[in-house]
């Protein structure tokens, strides 16, 4: 289940980005504070297994509440995995209180709004604390440089994702894929848009993504409600549907395909962008993975 609730402030600036430095009222964040533990008490009561994967509008895990949020729920029985998005500014001491092994933190990596030696300090901390975290960064021309520095000063068995900036066709050069590509294998299955009406997807059957008010929908990117985990057995809203989207190309949407079939390459790392540790000296697996993705049509 993906989480995103009303919160949208970021104590970052990146220029790609519109919550950049966007503050809130104290009435707005009361409101997100309500609808953060509404979402946990539901989420506590629920008769079954349960992964959560927080992606807000914005940076959370600043805020204390979400810390808690994320501490308590990760000692219930039934919630297999959290994960969270973040731009990893805030302090990691609430983790040392949470139950480390159901954490996965995607953290993200903003040139220009960190220092690179703070943010590897953080890393370090998670890795100390024991906490499994991937991290990313956008994939703009003027990041090159600074991916590539990032990649070789984190530790081997981190991940480094890049995230396409998609302005169009045409951005990357060809030397620029072959650049990127080095530093993330990965990278070229992001830098589609994958034409997918009519696809089956598991968002709405296996993964559905829900707002602060309980609306549920398949996935962030459809805007058509399937329900409201308020009102209703979420498990009663859970079926196989096509896409009705003409394209998707972001990867918390596109993973779901079974078409893509990405849990082989990331295992239960899925939800913080963890591959599994043994793909890389996979070749053929992740071979087959790229080819997979080469094989759906794309715009
Ligand atoms: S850290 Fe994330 S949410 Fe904050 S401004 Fe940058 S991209 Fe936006
Ligand atoms: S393919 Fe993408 S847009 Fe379509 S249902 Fe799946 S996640 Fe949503």
């Amino acid at each position: 289940m993906l989480y995103r609730g009303p919160l949208s402030s970021c104590n970052y600036a990146c220029p790609y980005c519109p919550f950049a430095k966007h503050t809130e009222t104290a009435a707005e964040h009361a409101a997100d504070a309500r609808a953060l533990a509404r979402f946990s008490a539901w989420a506590e009561t629920q008769p079954f297994s349960l992964s959560i994967f927080f992606t807000p509008w914005g940076e959370a895990l600043v805020r204390p509440r979400y810390q808690a949020a994320l501490t308590h729920l990760s000692h219930l029985p039934h919630i297999r995995q959290l994960a969270i998005q973040t731009n990893l500014s805030g302090s990691l001491r609430w983790l040392e209180n949470a139950e480390k092994s159901k954490i996965g933190v995607w953290a993200t990596y903003h040139p220009g709004e960190v220092a690179r030696e703070r943010f590897l300090t953080r890393c370090a901390e998670l890795d100390t604390l024991g906490v499994r975290y991937s991290v990313g960064v956008v994939g703009k021309k003027g990041h090159f440089g600074d991916i590539e520095t990032m990649r070789a000063a984190l530790p081997g068995h981190v991940y480094l994702w890049i995230n396409a900036f998609k302005v169009g066709d045409g951005y990357y050069s060809q030397a620029d894929l072959t650049r990127l590509g080095a530093v993330d294998p990965l990278f070229e299955v992001n830098t589609r848009r994958y034409r997918v009406r009519g696809m089956p997807c598991n968002a709405g059957e296996t993964v559905i993504s829900v707002e602060g008010d309980g609306t549920a929908r398949r996935c962030h990117f459809i805007e058509r409600p399937i329900g409201n985990i308020y009102e209703q057995d979420v498990r009663d809203l859970l079926r196989p549907r096509p896409c009705t989207r003409s394209s998707c190309e972001c990867h918390i949407g596109y993973v779901h395909l079974p078409a893509l079939d990405a849990a082989s390459v990331y295992g239960d790392g899925l939800l913080a962008r963890l591959p599994d540790p043994t793909l890389w000296a996979d070749a053929a697996r992740l071979e087959t993975y790229l080819a997979r993705a080469r094989n759906l049509r794309a715009n």
